[in-house]
């Protein structure tokens, strides 16, 4: 446009004119592309867009101001020659805006706009100039107006080609970026398809993928190692030809079962190595499936846990050999204690009906050391049964009401001819608020407490041994501490803490010359602590020994009743009744225990019926109609158990009244006594009994009794 202008500007306004004319068109022009350039050289733009986009529009402005400037002047110049000229000009400005409209519409719209304001501008100045009934300045409208359109026409199509081609670039952008998205999310999951793989390849389990019929599609190395078979091998075949002849069918099925069905599923089930060797797995099958639910495979992870078998089959066999020898021992102990108790019953029931026939002093003397040697015996065999029983746990401590005064003046009571043999004063302490009634296992409180006044008085040579008891109540509960204080040997600090083992003395010379067996403290504790107690000692050599028990017992209720105290403790020597009038069937195949019994039961005048088997006794039972029954457990032809059974059953078939039955018995377990009463039995009398043990319990069974014996009989004998 300069180098058209110029000259024209030249040649109509001279120099001046024209060279104002180029510098403003040239300047704008320069403007234009100065701050075009500038953005241009960016990369980004980014929110400077908005501002980038007004400025150039402005410059944009300028330069078609600056242009439109110049077009007007060589206008007025050329005085109505340069109109066409000028018009030409303007439209070509319009024209190259227009080209550029769909890269800046902006800056098009505004170098449109003062284009066509100058245009209009120049018509309208012709138009007030000229006459307007001149029919050239018509046609120059029409023409004007023709060539707009012609220039809308460019313009639309130029605007559509660029709109579809940048459309166009856009789609290829789009796609392209689309693409790399998809490339890279791709390369992703191929990284992490690859990292799976090799962690299932590397992994230490077997890892196994097959389809949903169990066809193995691939196998990892570590299948390899465990089975034996290579990946070639394995490859196509069912899974389930790692099963054998050692595999559970039923979790084979399971298995199989949950794959069928595409459920998830674990179990531990044998395999078979390539060699043929069983191998324990641990199998955690899971299927696979795609985004539409559909099943891509099953994979099947199998660790190898035949050491954990091992190790299991170790310890089950562990215990069972472990609780087989506590079943052995029981058995052994059970076998001992009633082999040993038989004779015993001969030697102490002998030694004891000796006794009682004229003897001359020194016999006396070997009578009565045999009976007390049978006596030490049988305490040993009683506290070895206890302690094997505590140690098992299976021994059960009673809640019954009872005086806690009266059982520690028994056991003083009990202890004293010990005391007064050996010239020790015996003194026992009690407090005035004991309460009259606590609940509690009477029998084991005696035990523990004679077992410590024994071994007190067992290791004191000189002074005193004393119990001393103290109090304190709260909340219904009655804090006992019991102290057992001699004078005696002592123990030594050392040792202290050993005495409560099984089968420990301190002191084997001491314990020599006094005799035990070392089980004494071990039952004590273990006694004290299933009543909730605990049992300490303090000692120093040569000035004596003090055992603490304490215990927390509830107190009871004053009027509840009192259970009969235990025969150990409170029965009284009861040397002769009178039992005449009473028939005695004794059914026992032990002679020598059958002359013992006929011996004991001489001076009462009860009439006996003797048999050494239990089918005998079941007859003279229904013939005789006895009053009471003494019964062996162990007999040839019918045992007691279920003699006394039968006989139950005859008393009941004739609507009788039951006849007392006493077991007599070397079998002194707790489950013995509670067979013997399960069976129908009233009571049982432990081997070795007393003269005084047998009567008292045939006079209590009796007094229970008494009463309906004649209608009994009557019943019995009709
Ligand atoms: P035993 O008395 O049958 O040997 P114990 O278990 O009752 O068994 O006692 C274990 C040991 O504790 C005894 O051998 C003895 O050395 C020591 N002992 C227990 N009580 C006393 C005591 N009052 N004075 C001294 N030593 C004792």
């Amino acid at each position: 446009m300069v180098l058209v202008l110029f000259p024209v500007m030249y040649h109509l306004g001279g120099l001046h004119l024209a060279a104002l004319a180029a510098v403003a068109s040239v300047s704008g022009e320069a403007l234009d592309c100065y701050v075009l350039s500038r953005f241009a050289r960016r990369s980004t733009i980014g929110k400077k867009l908005p501002f980038a986009l007004g400025l150039t529009t402005l410059t944009a402005g300028l330069q078609a101001g600056a242009n439109a400037f110049a077009i007007a002047l060589m206008f007025t110049l050329g005085d109505g020659d340069t109109r066409v000229l000028a018009g030409a000009a303007c439209f070509a400005g319009i024209l190259d805006a227009a080209l550029v409209f769909a890269a800046h519409r902006g800056a098009s719209i505004i170098r449109i706009i003062v284009y066509f304001g100058c245009a209009s501008t120049i018509t309208l100045q012709e138009w007030l100039r000229n006459d307007s009934s001149d029919p050239s300045l018509v046609y120059e409208a029409l023409s004007i107006g023709f060539l707009l359109y012609v220039c809308w026409l460019i313009v639309r199509h130029v605007f559509k080609t660029q709109e579809r081609s940048s459309n166009s670039r856009m789609l290829t952008l789009e796609n392209a970026r689309e693409l790399a998205h998809t490339n890279a999310a791709l390369e992703q999951s191929r990284q992490t398809t690859r990292r799976l793989a090799l962690v299932a390849e590397h992994a230490s389990d077997s890892v196994i993928v097959t389809d949903q019929n169990g066809v193995i599609t691939w196998v990892n190395r570590a299948f390899t190692r465990i089975t034996g078979y290579s990946y070639a091998e394995a490859v196509g075949r069912n899974i389930t030809f790692l099963n054998g002849p050692q595999t559970d069918t039923a979790s084979a099925e399971r298995l199989n079962k949950a794959r069928d069905e595409m459920k998830p599923f674990r179990i531990e089930i044998i395999n078979h190595h390539r060699d043929g060797h069983p191998i324990w797995v641990d199998v955690n099958m899971s299927p696979l499936f795609d985004e539409q639910g559909n099943l891509v495979n099953v994979v099947s992870i199998e660790r190898d846990i035949g050491e954990a078998k091992e190790r299991e089959q170790a310890l089950a066999e562990a215990r069972r050999v472990a609780e087989d020898s506590v079943r052995a021992r029981r058995n052994f102990l059970a076998t001992m204690s009633h082999e040993i108790r038989t004779p015993m019953t001969g030697v102490i029931g002998t030694t004891e009906l000796l006794l009682e026939t004229d003897l001359d002093k020194q016999q006396e003397t070997l009578v009565r050391t045999i009976s007390s040697s049978g006596d030490s015996l049988l305490s040993i065999i009683n506290e070895i049964l206890d302690f094997s029983r505590l140690e098992e746990g299976r021994l059960e401590v009673n809640a019954d009401p009872f005086s806690p005064g009266k059982c520690f003046q028994t056991a003083i009571d009990l202890v004293q001819p010990l005391a007064d043999a050996k010239g020790l004063r015996l003194k026992i302490v009690l407090p005035s608020s004991l309460p009259q009634q606590v609940i509690g296992d009477e029998r084991r409180m005696s035990q523990v407490l004679l077992n410590l006044l024994g071994n007190a008085i067992k290791f004191t040579e000189v002074g005193s041994v004393e119990l001393e008891v103290s109090v304190r109540l709260e909340d219904g509960a009655c804090d006992l501490l019991l102290l057992v204080r001699d004078t005696g040997v002592g123990i030594e600090t050392s040792k202290l803490d050993r005495i409560f083992e099984s089968f420990v003395q301190a002191d084997s010379k001491i314990a020599g010359r006094f005799g035990g067996t070392g089980l004494g403290l071990a039952i004590s504790r273990l006694l004290v602590r299933a009543m909730g107690g605990e049992i300490s000692v303090a000692s120093a050599p040569g000035t004596g020994t003090v055992f603490f028990v304490s215990l927390s017992l509830p107190v009871g209720e004053l009027d509840a009743e009192i259970a009969p105290a235990t025969a150990n403790i409170s029965e009284l020597p009861q040397e002769t009744v009178d039992l005449s009038g009473v028939c005695i069937l004794v059914a026992e195949d032990n002679r020598t225990n059958t002359m013992l019994l006929e011996r004991m039961l001489a001076g009462t005048g009860a009439s006996l019926l003797f048999t050494e088997n239990g089918r005998e006794a079941l007859d003279l039972f229904t013939e005789h109609a006895p009053d009471i029954v003494l019964m062996d457990l162990h007999m040839p032809i019918l045992d007691g158990l279920a003699a006394t059974g039968l006989m139950r059953l005859a008393e009941n078939n004739c609507g009788g009244i039951p006849v007392p039955i006493i077991a007599l018995t070397a079998n002194a377990f707790p489950e013995d006594r509670d067979l013997c009463i399960a069976s129908g039995m009233d009571g049982i009398i432990t081997k070795p009994f007393r003269k005084r043990d047998l009567l008292n319990s045939i006079t209590s069974a009796l007094a229970v009794e008494r009463d309906p014996f004649q209608s009994h009989r009557d019943s019995l004998t009709a």
